[in-house]
Formats: C-alpha cells, sequence, structure tokens
C-alpha cells in the first residue's frame, strides 16, 4: 500500500490510520489535516475534533449573515433618502 498523499510505500514511515479507514503516513496526513479543516484526503470525511471544525463554520456562517444584514439595512437607508430627496 502507498501513502495517498506522496505515494511512497506506507511501510517506509510511521502510519496514521484515519477514522474512516484510510492510512496515511503520519506526517504527510498531520500536514494535510493542519492545513485543510480535519477532512480525509481521500474521502472528506472529518477526522478529529469535529466540534472545532462545526464552530468554525458556525462563526463564518454568522460572519456572512451578518454582512448581509448591514448590506440590507444600508440599501434600505439609501432608498429612504432617494424617497426623501424626491418629495
Ligand atoms: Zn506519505
Ligand atoms: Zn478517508
Amino acid at each position: 500500500m502507498n501513502c495517498p498523499l506522496c505515494a511512497f510505500a506506507l511501510s517506509l514511515r510511521p502510519q496514521r490510520k484515519l477514522r474512516c479507514g484510510h492510512v496515511f503516513h503520519e506526517h504527510c496526513v498531520a500536514r494535510w489535516l493542519a492545513a485543510l479543516d480535519d477532512a480525509c484526503p481521500v474521502c472528506k470525511q472529518y477526522d478529529e475534533v469535529p466540534d472545532r471544525v462545526l464552530e468554525h463554520r458556525e462563526r463564518q456562517r454568522a460572519a456572512r449573515e451578518d454582512a448581509n444584514k448591514r448590506k440590507q439595512r444600508r440599501r434600505r437607508a439609501q432608498e429612504r433618502e432617494w424617497c426623501n430627496n424626491a418629495a
């Protein structure tokens, strides 16, 4: 078996098996997980600390909603201004 990340034989280095069952070199998958949100490089299933990932997603979603709301408020304020100018 080869490591899907570096394509060298798994037996050459310490290995690590993710919860989904895919096996990688310890150092290859550690680097991958650090960069890419803890998802398995092969099947994209989450491996570790899903809570941290979910929290991160939730924060991103909230930030997006916030930005949308601010944009809507700005547009409404602008429309009111136009109406006032017309009157
Ligand atoms: Zn590797
Ligand atoms: Zn996997």
